[in-house]
């Protein structure tokens, strides 16, 4: 298929913003395929191969501007202001591929194949000399492009090709395609794309075995399902009646704060994210541990947890799991990691399998989990001190019933302390449903309390609440440096969400009535108007004097009850920190 073909269709999709005329052009796009088909499908969507394949091709738009400058002959101001206009490279590029002077003898014409497989060859480049192999790739798909060709190659390069097409679009289009279009077809479609995240195999698959064959597609070893995703529940109680299944009973598990990977394993490992990214090589300690834990085939769920060194060695409960900030570098990491696996051993807790051969996803999870239990030999983080392998264990659980709370209550209590973020509540008899958010797998984390503060500071909003005191500086009480009847008071975070019009209306009188000082639009208050604060969690932070800064704080009330003698104090401001 010429390439020109495909930009006229990039351009009838940009033409127009709705949903159904975009459907339609896709639909008949996918029709007429034919052999292309696979490509077109990735292509559409601005990718070069499936979900889970996104080769990196290491062109930034720098790179990518010097190949269009290289290409056209358009000096680089001249194309560095067009994009500047445009906020679009690819427009610019067009433009240089019109205006550039260069004369383009259009050796080869565009095909789509060419553009594809051209592109990805760029992401095998490495190493020395790979920067110029890169311009001179692009370079090359450039100098054969009219300025339609030109803009889309510069666009895909870039991984966004400014047509509005998403999964959704593409799912419903091939329904339409090669289904009947009903909202069966199309649920079918999503099913075997969430279980093969794979739209060029669900494409062909569709074309050539209809419903049938789209239904047969399942899980297979180097395709990542699509991670199968937690409610919220809102109590452990609340969490406990839902979760159970028909026979009451449930299973209770730590739930961890990492990085949730899908283990892949044959005579290959592979690690993917849950953004189904393909992180084998920044996880090579895992993968030791799998060579060592499990023999393939099997595809395991389970999350990745980072570990204070010092703490390993003796009872697993002792150890101090690393905040994930720590651990999720490690996923886009390309050099040092082995260092970086020495410095921070990790963990894979498995809780799920999927596969062992033949899929998995449909037997209940009590059964997927005993299996799992007589299939997996536990390893130890750094087994017989060598730093270079982690630990692989099965998640710490618990099972029960929705009429005996205590054992889930006992081990949520053990998760928090040991570090962990809450539980998982998971309903036995359930399958494994990629993708979905079900309530037959349900979340239960603390909810940070909320504080008592006093307001210290304020400033005139600006616009349409341009009367209003908006930003509220909020402090508690550092009790060890106050002096009796006088409260040292510490800042902690600006409040400027939560409340509605009238509420800081009234706030507004109230904290007015208390200025001592004007500067511009800010004031200071004599400290004495009580809010009731929520937030979704503490920072150690230079930005205010306390050393703590409250993450997205919302305003739940006045407490005009209280008086600064009940605002809560750094210390607690200090233990909810260290408990979160
Ligand atoms: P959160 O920020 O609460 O982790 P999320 O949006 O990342 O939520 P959810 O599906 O809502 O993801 O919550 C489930 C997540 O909890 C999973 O993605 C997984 O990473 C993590 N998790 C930790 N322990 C478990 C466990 N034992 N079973 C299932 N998921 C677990």
């Amino acid at each position: 298929m010429e390439y020109t073909t495909l930009v006229a269709v990039y351009n009838r999709l940009s033409a127009t913003d709705a949903t159904g005329e975009k459907r339609a052009i896709l639909a008949d796009v996918f029709a007429d395929a034919g052999g292309a088909l696979p490509r077109l499908v990735v292509l559409v969507w601005g990718r070069l191969g499936p979900a889970y394949d996104r080769p990196e091709l290491g062109v930034s738009s720098s790179l990518a501007l010097e190949a269009v400058c290289r290409a056209t002959g358009a000096a680089k101001s001249a194309v560095r202001e067009r994009w500047r206009e445009t906020g679009d490279l690819g427009s610019a590029a067009a433009w240089a591929a019109e205006h550039g002077g260069q004369q383009t003898l259009f050796a080869e014409s565009l095909t789509v194949d060419r553009v594809h497989e051209r592109l990805r060859e760029v992401a095998t480049f490495a190493g020395e000399g790979s920067r110029t192999r890169r311009v001179d790739a692009v370079a090359g798909l450039v100098a054969d492009a009219d300025p339609d060709e030109a803009c889309y190659v510069v666009r895909t390069v870039l991984g966004h090709v400014r047509v509005g097409v998403g999964e959704g679009l593409i799912r419903d289009a091939l329904a339409d395609a090669f289904l009947d279009g009903s909202d069966a077809a199309v649920a079918a479609i999503e099913s075997a794309y969430q279980v093969t995240s794979d739209y060029p195999l669900v494409a062909e698959r569709a074309r050539e075995a209809g419903l049938d064959g789209v239904q047969a597609l399942d899980i297979s070893l180097g395709r990542p399902v699509r991670a199968m995703l937690a409610a919220k529940a809102a109590s452990l109680d609340a969490g406990l009646s839902s979760a159970a299944g028909p026979d009451d009973r449930i299973h209770c598990e730590y739930k961890y704060d990492g990085v949730r990977v899908q283990l892949h394993v044959d005579d290959e490992i592979r690690v993917f994210t849950r953004r189904l990214a393909d992180v084998t090589a920044q996880f090579p300690d895992v993968v030791r541990a799998v060579e060592r834990g499990i023999e393939g085939p099997a595809i395991l769920d389970g999350e990745v947890v980072g570990y204070d060194p010092a703490t390993l060695g003796g009872d697993a409960a002792a150890r101090a799991p690393v905040p994930f900030q720590e651990l999720s570098t490690r996923v886009k990491r390309e050099r040092g990691v082995e260092r970086v696996a020495a410095e921070v051993p990790v963990v894979f807790h498995a809780f799920d399998y999927l596969y062992n051969g033949a899929t998995l996803l449909d037997r209940p999870l009590a059964d997927r989990l005993d299996r799992l239990e007589s299939r997996l030999t536990p390893i130890s983080p750094r087994p017989a001190g060598d730093p270079a392998v982690a630990g692989l264990e099965l998640a710490t659980a618990a099972r029960t019933s929705a009429d005996d709370p205590d054992p889930a209550a006992a081990l949520y209590r053990a998760a928090l302390e040991t570090g962990h973020e809450g539980l998982v509540l998971k309903d036995p008899t359930a399958p494994y449903t990629p993708g979905r958010r079900v309530g037959r797998l349900l979340k239960l984390k603390p909810t940070m309390e909320p504080l008592d503060l006093v307001v210290t500071r304020a400033k005139y909003s600006e616009g349409r609440r341009s009367g209003l005191l908006g930003r509220l500086s909020l402090a508690c009480r550092d009790e060890a440096a106050s002096e009796a009847g006088d409260p040292a008071l510490r800042e902690v975070g600006r409040l400027s969400t939560g409340y509605t019009d009238d509420e800081l209306a009234a706030l507004t009188d109230r904290l007015e009535a208390r200025v001592v000082a004007r500067d511009g639009r800010a004031v200071d208050l004599q400290p004495g108007v009580v809010l009731e604060v929520e937030y979704e969690e503490i920072q150690r932070s230079d930005a205010y004097d306390s050393g703590y800064a409250l993450r997205f704080p919302r305003f739940l009330g006045t407490r005009a009850d209280l008086g600064l003698a009940d605002v809560d104090t750094l210390a607690r401001v200090e233990h909810l920190y260290e408990s979160q």
